[in-house]
């Protein structure tokens, strides 16, 4: 039977960004709890993440920012921008987050694996080539696909954020790169303000970058009316060679720093799409890794449900009939249009 590959390492825990932050040790620790209940322990092996090297992450970040985050090491508390903080550990775990995403690589492409999680902090997705913020340090997920392109040589590779804030920094990263096709949807007009729907990528990238903002309170229907009638569609016309997913699970009903209103089942098919794209052109190797998420109880069971979504996909239904917003369906075809019309996907 398949199993999930988990990355984690103590030093995830030891990152702290200030006594009250929501991004706190107490998310992975929450997490952990509820993977090492009876239903998910058996189904799970654990590894341990290697460290990037300075070099991997200059593919992606200044050596300025580089120098920045490598500075704070050893200090107590050093802030890197209004919500944006480092302790002593910061910047050290921070390196191991982005290692994971070489070393989850070499667990799906070299040793067998399908699926991977990387349970790691910080996030990343908000990370910018030159500037760390929204909990951010480098963009973790960003350098997963400059380790798909640099060591494998990869040409397609999909990156979809299903986190409730826009991936800025990974959009950033790609907005020129047709090598990198990314799919966000997240709460819009809200942190960090970018993300519209006219956001479509420039230059030799135009087209290969995907925009849904989600109005607040946007539910199941709307979420699996675009991970099925937009997404998939075009992932299938893409064939990415590897799906990286940036996994914030704060587009889940209930969080602290949100407004979206995705449940544990919406969630499910979201994922189950994600993996019926990865079986269909990436010989099923998919790669979570840990952005967002801070109403612990749905961070921990949002994990668990990619886990059993991904080794039992038949317990998921693909509902075929549902009712989208008003503001949904027009922002369907405002999308559909603009990529229509640039001749870039049939959608
Ligand atoms: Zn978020």
């Amino acid at each position: 039977m398949d199993k999930v590959a988990i990355i984690f390492d103590e030093i995830f825990i030891k990152h702290k960004a200030g006594e009250w932050h929501p991004e706190s040790p107490l998310r992975l620790e929450a997490i952990l709890r509820r993977l090492a209940d009876e239903d998910l322990r058996n189904l799970i092996d654990y590894h341990r993440p290697e460290r990037a090297s300075k070099e991997e992450i200059l593919w992606n970040h200044t050596e300025e920012l580089y120098d920045l985050v490598a500075s704070t090491q050893g200090k107590p508390y050093f802030s890197l921008d209004p919500d944006t903080a480092t302790n002593e550990y910061s910047f050290e775990s921070a390196m191991y987050a982005v290692g994971a995403q070489k070393t989850a690589l070499k667990l799906l492409l070299e040793e067998g694996y399908n699926f991977v999680f990387a349970l790691v902090r910080p996030p990343g997705h908000h990370a910018e080539r030159d500037r760390a913020m929204g909990f951010c340090l480098f963009n973790n997920v960003a350098l997963a696909g400059y380790y798909a392109k640099n060591l494998y040589r990869m040409k397609r590779i999909l990156i979809v954020d299903f986190d409730l804030h826009h991936g800025n920094g990974t959009q950033n990263s790609f907005y020129e790169d047709p090598e990198v096709l990314f799919f966000s949807s997240h709460q819009y007009p809200y942190y960090p303000g970018t993300g519209n729907y006219t956001e479509i990528g420039r230059g030799l990238g135009r087209g290969f970058t995907i925009n849904v903002p989600l109005r607040s309170y946007s539910r199941d229907e709307d979420f699996i009316f675009f991970y099925s009638k937009l997404l998939k569609p075009i992932a299938f016309q893409y064939k990415p060679e590897i799906v990286l997913v940036s996994a914030g699970f704060d587009s889940l009903k209930g969080d602290p720093l949100g407004s979206l209103q995705l449940s544990f089942e919406g969630l499910a098919v979201i994922v189950k799409i994600l993996k019926e794209i990865a079986d269909y052109s990436s010989q099923g190797k998919i790669l979570f890794t840990l952005e967002g998420g801070y109403n612990l109880k749905n961070l921990a069971e949002g994990v668990a449900t990619v886990i059993k979504t991904l080794l039992f996909p038949d317990q998921v239904k693909i509902p075929e009939d549902f009712t989208p917003s008003e503001y949904s369906v027009s922002l369907f075809h405002k999308i559909a249009d603009i990529l229509n019309f640039k001749n870039y996907w049939e959608v």
